[in-house]
C-alpha cells in the first residue's frame, strides 16, 4: 500500500457552550441579563457594573458576557457582600413587578416586521435611524404592555465599526458576533433541539434557527442562516446588513418577510396586524396571500384579508432608499409564485410596478407594499406629505392631496435616551404619574419648578461627563492612528467642557449636508476661536461602504479638524453608536441639523436632544417641522430660496453663522454672577417643557394604534367574519365591477355649467345619466374643480362636489350635483367616476376611475 504523504479527515466540529456557573443566591442575574429590560433601566446596568466596574467596561457593558467572564471568588464575595445583594435583588424585584403585569388585551395585537433594531450597542443588529426606531417602538410596545412582536435578523457581523486612517480614510471593519455572548436566547422545539424555519428558495430550502431577544414583556425573533445546514451561497443572507449585492438583499427580504411569517407559523403566533417597518419586509404580505389561498380562498379574497391587516411605513423620500429588483432577479426567485396565487407572471410582477404594464419597469418593493397593504404611513407631518406625492403614480386618477398616504412623526423611547441624570431630576419635580402620561405637555411644565441652578449644574455635570468620556474612549485610539502624538496630546488638552458645544452626528450622507458649515473657513475659524467664547463642534456618524461622497465628507472634515486653528474646536468622533450617541445627545448644547430640504424624513436624534435640555439648531424639515417653538430652539426657514442647491448651501451656512454670532452665542454667553446665563436656561426650560412631550415613543405607539391598528383590527375583524363573508363579497363585487368597468357609460347628459360657464351668486344643477350595467348603485360622481391658473404638477383643487343619486330606471341612474360658484376666475372642471363602496376603507383600495366627457 502507497504511503500518502498526508491523510487526514475534517473534524466534525461540535457547538459546545460552556455556561459560567451562577451561585444560587445570583441565579436571577442570568434572567436579568437575557432580558434588554437592562438596556432602558439604569438601576439595572448600575448593578451590573457594581459586580465588577473594571469587567463591566471590558466587555463593552455587555452584562452576558459580564457574567460569563466574572470569576467564581468574585461572584462568592459578591454573595458575601450585603449591600450588593439588597441592590441585586431590589432590581430583580423591579424587573418581577414589571414583567409579572398581565398583557392588556385590549388593543389589537400586532407583528412587526424590520431588518435593523437597536436595542443597545451590544447587539450590533443596526445600522442608524431605521433600527433605532424600531429599537425604541419595541421598548415602548413593552413599557405599554400591548400584545406586540417583531422579526428581524440576526447578523453575524451586522453593520461595521469605523475608525479613520490617518488621513481620514474611513476604515469598515466587520466583527464576527459570538452569539453565546449576547443578550439573546436560542429557540427550542419541544425535543429541546434548536428550532428550525424552512424557507423555499427557488427549487431549494435555506433553513434558519430563530433566535429570541427578551425585549422587556416582548419578545423579537431573528432568523439566522449562517450554519451548517445551509450552502456557502445562503449562508451569507444574514452575514452583513446593507451589505452585498441586489441578489444578496433579495435573498433577505424573501427571508424577512417569507421566512419571517413562516417563523411566526411554526412558533404558533398569529397577530391581527402585520406592520411592514419600511419596504424590505414586504413580502411577508406575499406569504400571507399564499397560506389564504392554501386555506381555500381565492387571490381577490385572500388580497381583501391580506390588505386589511397590513400597514406600511415608508421611512425615506431618497430613492436610494428604495429597492428595486430587475425582472430577470426576480424571476430567478420568485418564478414560483405566480402559480401559487392563481395568477399571471405579468400580474404579480406588476403589483411592483407604477405601471402594471410596463414590461420595462422593475419590480419594486414599496410600491409592492402600497399594493398589498391598506394603509400607508411617512414619519413626519411634511414626509407624509412628501409620501404622498412619492407614490401618487400609483394611483391615478387621483391627485397626491387626495390618496390615502398618512403619517406618524417618530419619537423617541423617554427611558433609552434621557440621561440618568435627567431623570433623576424629572423623577423628583415631575407627576408620579408621568411615565403612563408622557405626551401630558402640563407634566413637564414641572420643568419650570426647578431653579436655573438646578439646571445648570445638571447640563454642565453631563458635558464634563460627556469630555471625561471622550478622553477615556478615543486617547488611546487617537494616539494609535493619528500619527503625532503631541498633536492628539494638544488636541486633549484644549477640549473645554466649559465651551459651547454644539453636536452634529448622524449617518453621513450627503443629503444631511455635514460640509455645510465649513463653507466659509475662516468665518468658522473666527467663531470657535473667540476666547471669551469659545466654542466646540463635535461631527461623528458612518458613511455606508458604498458611498464615496459620504466618506468624501468625512474626511474633509478630518482634514479641517485637523489644522491647527481647528485643534480641539472642530472634534469627529468615530464610530458613531448608541453608547456614543446617548452621551452626545445628552452632553452637548446644541444639536444642529442641516438636511437639504425635503429630504429629512423625520430624524430623531435631535428628539434625544430635547428629553436632555440640548437645544436644536435646525433647518425646519422633518420632525422640526412641527417640533420647532420659538423661543425653545432655532430654525432655518423651510421654503427653499434657490433651485440651483450650491446657492441654497451658501445662503444656509451664512444663516447659520448669523445665528450663531448675532444671537445663539451671545445668548450662552451672557452669564451673571452665578455663572450661567439665566436667559440661555430659559431656552432649555422652553425646549422641555414644550417640545419634548410630543416627540416621546409613547405617543408614537398611541399614534399607531389610534390612526391605523385600532380601525384596522376593527375592520379585519368585520371582513373576517363567518367565515370571511365580507371579504369574500367585497371580492367579488370588485369582480363584477371591474368587469363591466369599461361598459358603464354615460346615457345623457345636462351640464350646461361646464360647456358654457356661469356667474356667482348663480345656482346650476349638472345631471348625468348613467348606464351602471345591471350593477345596484355601484357608482360614484363627483365634479372637481382646479384652478385654472395653475400647471398640471402645481395644480390646486378647488373644490370636490358629490352628485347625489335622484332617480334610477332599469339600469340607467340619474346623478345631480347642485353647484353654486362663489368666486369668480378661471376654473377647470371634470366629472370624475368611481366604485362607490361603503365597505372599502378609501378610494385607493380600487383605484378604478373613468373621467366623463
Ligand atoms: C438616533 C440615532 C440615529 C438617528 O439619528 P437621525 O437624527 O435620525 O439621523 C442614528 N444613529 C444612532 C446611533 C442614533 O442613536
Amino acid at each position: 500500500m502507497k504511503i500518502k504523504a498526508d491523510y487526514a479527515n475534517a473534524p466534525q466540529w461540535k457547538e459546545l457552550a460552556i455556561k459560567s456557573r451562577l451561585p444560587e443566591e445570583l441565579k436571577c442575574l442570568d434572567e436579568l441579563a437575557h432580558n434588554m429590560w437592562w438596556a432602558w433601566n439604569y438601576e439595572a446596568r448600575n448593578m451590573f457594573m457594581s459586580l465588577d466596574a473594571d469587567l463591566y467596561e471590558k466587555v463593552g457593558h455587555n452584562p452576558v458576557l459580564l457574567l460569563e467572564r466574572l470569576s467564581y471568588e468574585r461572584k462568592e464575595a459578591i454573595v458575601k457582600d450585603k449591600a450588593t445583594m439588597k441592590c441585586v435583588k431590589d432590581v430583580y424585584a423591579k424587573f418581577r413587578k414589571y414583567m409579572d403585569v398581565k398583557p392588556d388585551s385590549k388593543r389589537p395585537s400586532v407583528a412587526y416586521f424590520c431588518m435593523e433594531y437597536g436595542l443597545n450597542q451590544v447587539l450590533k443588529i443596526y445600522s442608524g435611524g431605521l433600527g433605532m426606531l424600531a429599537g425604541d417602538y419595541l421598548k415602548e410596545a413593552s413599557d405599554s404592555n400591548v400584545d406586540f412582536c417583531a422579526v428581524g435578523f440576526l447578523y453575524r457581523y451586522g453593520y461595521f465599526t469605523q475608525s479613520l486612517s490617518m488621513d481620514g480614510q474611513q476604515i469598515a471593519k466587520y466583527e464576527a458576533q459570538n452569539f453565546n455572548s449576547l443578550p439573546i436566547e436560542r429557540v427550542l422545539d419541544e425535543q429541546g433541539n434548536p428550532m428550525v424555519v424552512d424557507v423555499p428558495y427557488m427549487n431549494y430550502q435555506v433553513h434558519a434557527y430563530i433566535w429570541q431577544v427578551n425585549v422587556g414583556r416582548i419578545k423579537l425573533y431573528l432568523l439566522d442562516t449562517d450554519n451548517e445546514m445551509n450552502s456557502e451561497f445562503d449562508k451569507p443572507i444574514t452575514h452583513s446588513l446593507y451589505g452585498g449585492d441586489w441578489e444578496n438583499r433579495l435573498k433577505q427580504e424573501i427571508l424577512l418577510g417569507i421566512g419571517g411569517i413562516l417563523a411566526l407559523k411554526k412558533l404558533g403566533i398569529t397577530k391581527q396586524i402585520y406592520h411592514c417597518n419600511e419596504g424590505h419586509a414586504a413580502l411577508c404580505n406575499l406569504q400571507r396571500l399564499c397560506d389564504y389561498i392554501d386555506s381555500g380562498l381565492t387571490f381577490n379574497q385572500s388580497l381583501e384579508l391580506v390588505k386589511a391587516s397590513s400597514l406600511y411605513t415608508v421611512h425615506t423620500p431618497v430613492p436610494a432608499g428604495h429597492d428595486y429588483f430587475d425582472e430577470a432577479l426576480f424571476g430567478k426567485y420568485m418564478g414560483g409564485y405566480p402559480a401559487k396565487l392563481g395568477i399571471s407572471w405579468d400580474e404579480f410582477i406588476g403589483m411592483g410596478r407604477q405601471n402594471p404594464d410596463d414590461h420595462g419597469e422593475r419590480f419594486c418593493m414599496s410600491t409592492f407594499a402600497c399594493n398589498t397593504c391598506q394603509e400607508v404611513n411617512g414619519v413626519s407631518k411634511l414626509h407624509g406629505w412628501v409620501s404622498q406625492k412619492m407614490f401618487a403614480p400609483i394611483w391615478r386618477g387621483y391627485y397626491p392631496e387626495e390618496n390615502h398616504v398618512g403619517y406618524v412623526t417618530n419619537g423617541v423611547h423617554f427611558p433609552t435616551w434621557t440621561a440618568t441624570e435627567w431623570r433623576k431630576v424629572y423623577d423628583k419635580y415631575f407627576d408620579a404619574l408621568f411615565m403612563s402620561d408622557q405626551s401630558n405637555e402640563n407634566i413637564w411644565h414641572g420643568i419650570y419648578n426647578v431653579a436655573d441652578e438646578e439646571i445648570w449644574n445638571t447640563r454642565m455635570a453631563l458635558k464634563k461627563k460627556l469630555v471625561d468620556y471622550i478622553r477615556e474612549k478615543f486617547t488611546e485610539n487617537w494616539l494609535k492612528n493619528q500619527g503625532d502624538p503631541s498633536r492628539v496630546v494638544s488636541l486633549l488638552e484644549r477640549i473645554n467642557p466649559n465651551a459651547l458645544m454644539i453636536g452634529f452626528c448622524r449617518r453621513f450622507a450627503t443629503y444631511k449636508r455635514a460640509h455645510l458649515l465649513f463653507t466659509d473657513i475662516d468665518r468658522l475659524a473666527k467663531i470657535v476661536n473667540d476666547p471669551e467664547h469659545p466654542v466646540l463642534f463635535f461631527f461623528s456618524g458612518k458613511a455606508h461602504p458604498a458611498d464615496g461622497a459620504g466618506q468624501g465628507l468625512i474626511k474633509k472634515i478630518f482634514e479641517i479638524s485637523q489644522r491647527p486653528e481647528f485643534l480641539g474646536k472642530i472634534i469627529f468622533l468615530e464610530d458613531y453608536d448608541m453608547q456614543l450617541a446617548r452621551r452626545l445627545v445628552s452632553g452637548v448644547d446644541i444639536w444642529m441639523n442641516t438636511p437639504t430640504r425635503p429630504l429629512e424624513a423625520s430624524g430623531t436624534s435631535g428628539e434625544k436632544a430635547e428629553m436632555n435640555g440640548v437645544v436644536n439648531l435646525s433647518v425646519l424639515d422633518g420632525w422640526w417641522v412641527e417640533g420647532y417653538r420659538k423661543g425653545a430652539g432655532w430654525a432655518l426657514p423651510q421654503k427653499r430660496t434657490y433651485e440651483n442647491q450650491g446657492y441654497q448651501d451658501q445662503l444656509d451656512a451664512a444663516t447659520i453663522y448669523g445665528m450663531l454670532e448675532n444671537e445663539i452665542i451671545p445668548l450662552y454667553y451672557a452669564k451673571n454672577k452665578k455663572g450661567y446665563s439665566a436667559d440661555w436656561l430659559k431656552v432649555v426650560k422652553n425646549s422641555i417643557a414644550t417640545i419634548a412631550p410630543h416627540y416621546t415613543m409613547k405617543r408614537q405607539l398611541d399614534d399607531y394604534y389610534d390612526k391605523f391598528y385600532i380601525r384596522q383590527a376593527t375592520r379585519f375583524k368585520k371582513l373576517a367574519a363567518s367565515d370571511n363573508r365580507l371579504a369574500k363579497e367585497i371580492a367579488l363585487w370588485k369582480e363584477t365591477v371591474a368587469e363591466r368597468w369599461d361598459a358603464i357609460h354615460v346615457v345623457s347628459k345636462d351640464a350646461g355649467l361646464l360647456d358654457n360657464g356661469g356667474e356667482t351668486g348663480m345656482k346650476y344643477k349638472v345631471t348625468y345619466v348613467i348606464d351602471e350595467q345591471g350593477l345596484d348603485d355601484a357608482v360614484g360622481l363627483e365634479l372637481v374643480t382646479l384652478k385654472n391658473d395653475h400647471s398640471e404638477d402645481d395644480h390646486e383643487i378647488y373644490s370636490v362636489h358629490e352628485f347625489k343619486v335622484v332617480g334610477r330606471e332599469g339600469n340607467n341612474f340619474t346623478f345631480q350635483a347642485e353647484v353654486e360658484p362663489d368666486e369668480a376666475g378661471a376654473f377647470r372642471s371634470c366629472v370624475r367616476m368611481y366604485p362607490k363602496n361603503k365597505e372599502l376603507p378609501h378610494r385607493m383600495d380600487f383605484c378604478y376611475v373613468k373621467w366623463l366627457d
